[in-house]
């Protein structure tokens, strides 16, 4: 078993609730929200951060932004709008050492 805790999401192997899934990517709520929609998206590769990625992550990093947009307009924000964040390294607040995107919408200035 791995010891980072969103690659076990990605297996199953912790409980999440998921909110978007595909072949590349999953999408669950974050357990602390930070706005009324908080979506936690990640590469379903482990990538540690934006500080470590290499060319061959840019497919998998992309995909991300590509849910955030799936996401955005299956909920309804498409048009209204929402934030996206990514936290890098200790000083920029990285707590989970697995990239991860912030999905953030509900309210102006979400997050
Ligand atoms: P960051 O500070 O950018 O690394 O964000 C980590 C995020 O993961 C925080 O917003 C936490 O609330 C969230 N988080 C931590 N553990 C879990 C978990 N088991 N399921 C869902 N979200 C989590
Ligand atoms: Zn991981």
């Amino acid at each position: 078993m791995t010891d980072c805790l969103f690659c076990r999401i990605v297996a199953r192997e912790s409980p999440a609730d998921i909110e978007y899934e595909d072949d590349a990517v999953l999408g669950f709520a974050d357990i602390y929200p930070k706005a009324p929609v908080h979506v936690l998206i990640v590469p379903k590769q482990h990538v540690t951060s934006i500080q470590t990625m290499t060319p061959a992550d840019v497919d998998a990093i992309g995909r991300c932004l590509l849910a955030a947009r799936t996401l955005g307009e299956r909920k309804g924000f498409g048009e209204r709008g929402y934030r996206v964040v990514v936290n890098c390294g200790p000083e920029g607040g990285q707590v989970v050492a697995h990239v991860h995107f912030h999905f953030l919408a509900g309210r102006r200035g979400s997050g």
